[in-house]
């Protein structure tokens, strides 16, 4: 990239002043050499006079059109009325002779210098296409790297990114064209309090990169987050809340621009996670770096079946027996098995998320397969994710297969998490009804962590709540969470809904939780997760 600014046409095109100055010597030499040479091979009449173009030339590439007509004339006179015929006889030359001469060395001259400072344009003019953005004109990254050499090692530099995380609901709002406005007003008013030494380039349409110095940041870093902050930053007088992260690189050792932009990229992605404003760079946030390698390594292992499931009892407590499992996915990678609080949220971020709640779905069914005559009124459930609600493919995808398998509907449970509910409800309602219009069962997960209102449980297409491990944890010990769960078994009761409390470790809240009147527990008192053979033989003991 960097060569671009140090090859020979670009020294040509560009010269530096030292350059110049140099080839402005050079000129000055050649028009001299050329004389002496003409006058003591005899004069113009041996022909010898062409030598004067490559001056001429020069000048033309060297001054533009101008210079190239202005060295034609002087070659010319100092090759005409100043330069004999004949140097032995002294004749001198017909007039016509050395003004034809002239006309033509100022004619090449002014034709090389116009074509020069044509391509001089035109290259400027793509330079700063791919330099600068092109709605906004603002500095691009290309730019940096146009100017720096990108192997330059540095230890006095701070690198700072600029996340804008709105950025999707923004474009929405505004449009293209008044984003771009947008863009521009955050750029001058970073721009604004920026010391000398720095400067700033919009990476892509919702990251700004800023390179400075130490000590400059020092300077700017208390007032950063404050004043992009402080005011609203209008667009078209619409005020705007503009949610960004800020993340900054200050190595301690050399490191080269993409080094630093790297960290201070990494530390902004950690920010905007821990919904922070400012994050500076931590080794540790390299983890979040091992995340986008992880994600990068999630499409392959759908492929190599890497991913399996494991299930986890679901034991109902009128009959001590278990009714249901649920499957639970874990992520065999490089002999460590994963949980999936290691890849799920990342899976989130992308349409994977659709690819493994189909795959779970595929497993699921075939792993029934092999239950025996005996339990196979054992229901499975399977979480889904809230990505999963916007795919109406899948939604179609997953009914069909539950359709053309060999076993009730019923025997399928879907389970979407209360927050899910909190964030789209709508969407969550069509998405369970069309699993439960098939006869599939709904499972509301993870209750009490969404701040839903009870109430809204009556109009929801569920069949049965799950009460999250963090109040059944709890319960012991803790009176108003004990009467939370109460409530909630009570009320849920009342609307014909079931109830399983997940995360029972131990017998007493077990105990409790049957006095409540809870329908089945989850949990470790029963049972850890367990793969399918196991699971088989965990069921096949019960029976006997
Ligand atoms: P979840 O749906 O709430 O699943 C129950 C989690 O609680 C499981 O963790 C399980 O191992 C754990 N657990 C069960 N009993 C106990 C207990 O007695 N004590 C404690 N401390 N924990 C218990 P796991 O397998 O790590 O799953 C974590 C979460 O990942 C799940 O929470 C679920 O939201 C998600 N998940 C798991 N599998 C899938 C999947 O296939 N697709 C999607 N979208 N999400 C999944
Ligand atoms: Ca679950
Ligand atoms: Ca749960």
């Amino acid at each position: 990239m960097n060569d671009y600014k140090h090859t020979t046409l670009n020294r040509l095109l560009f010269p530096s002043t030292r350059y110049r100055l140099v080839l402005s010597g050079i000129i000055i030499l050649m028009l001299v050499a050329a004389y002496v040479f003409v006058y003591f091979t005899g004069g113009t009449r041996n022909g010898y006079l062409h030598v004067m173009y490559i001056p001429v030339i020069l000048g033309g590439i060297l001054y533009g059109w101008k210079g190239g007509i202005f060295l034609g004339i002087f070659g010319g006179v100092i090759l005409g009325p100043l330069m004999p015929l004949n140097t032995e006889t002294m004749e001198m030359q017909a007039f016509y002779s050395w003004t034809m001469r002239l006309v033509f060395f100022s004619l090449s001259g002014g034709l090389v210098g116009f074509m020069y400072e044509t391509i001089r344009a035109k290259v400027r003019q793509v330079t700063s296409l791919y330099t600068h953005d092109l709605t906004t004109g603002i500095k691009t990254f290309n730019y940096y790297w146009q100017n720096n050499d990108p192997s330059d090692k540095r230890a006095d530099k701070v690198s700072i990114s600029f996340h804008i995380n709105n950025y999707e609901s923004l474009l929405v709002l505004l449009g293209s064209s008044e984003y771009a406005t947008l863009l521009e007003n955050i750029h001058s008013r970073i721009q604004g309090f920026l010391p000398e030494d720095s400067d700033i380039y919009l990476v892509d349409r919702r990251l700004f990169w800023i390179d400075t110095s130490k000590e400059s940041f020092k300077a700017i870093r208390d007032d950063f987050a404050r004043i992009m902050e402080e005011e609203v930053i209008y667009s078209e007088s619409v005020p705007l809340y503009l949610d960004f992260s800020i993340g900054v690189s200050i190595p301690d050792t050399d490191k080269t621009a993409s080094e630093r932009f790297k960290e201070s990229d990494i530390a902004a992605l950690h920010a905007k996670k821990n919904g922070l404003t400012f994050a500076v760079y931590h080794d540790e946030h390299a983890r979040d770096t091992l995340l986008i390698e992880r994600l990068g390594a999630l499409p392959s292992a759908l492929e190599n079946e890497e991913f399996f499931l494991v299930y986890q009892p679901i034991i109902d407590l009128k009959t001590d027996k278990v009714s249901d499992v649920e499957a639970l996915i874990r992520w065999r990678k490089n002999g460590r098995v994963l949980t999936p609080d290691e890849f799920i949220p990342l899976a989130e971020e992308t349409r994977l998320i659709d690819f493994i709640t189909e795959w779970v779905l595929e497993a699921v069914l075939k792993d029934h397969l092999r239950f025996e005559k005996d339990f196979k009124h054992i229901g499975l459930a399977i979480n889904v994710s809230y990505r999963n609600l916007f795919n109406a493919t899948l939604i179609e995808k997953m009914t069909t297969m539950i359709k053309n398998a060999k076993l009730e509907p019923d025997k399928i449970h879907i389970e979407m998490t209360e927050s899910t509910l909190m964030q789209n409800r709508t969407t969550t309602q069509v998405f369970l009804s069309s699993f439960r219009s098939e006869g599939v069962q709904t499972i509301l997960d993870d209750f009490g962590t969404g701040y839903s209102s009870l109430s809204c449980l009556r109009d929801l297409p569920v069949d049965t709540v799950k009460i999250d491990r963090e109040f059944t944890m709890n319960m012991h010990g803790d009176s108003s969470m004990y009467d939370m769960i109460a409530t909630i078994i009570e009320l849920s009761h009342k609307l014909g809904l079931k109830v399983i409390a997940e995360g029972v470790e131990d017998v007493e809240v077990l105990n409790e939780l049957k006095t409540l009147g809870c329908d089945f527990v989850q949990g470790y008192y029963y049972s850890k997760p367990k793969e399918i053979e196991d699971l088989i033989k965990y069921i096949r003991n019960q029976k006997a």
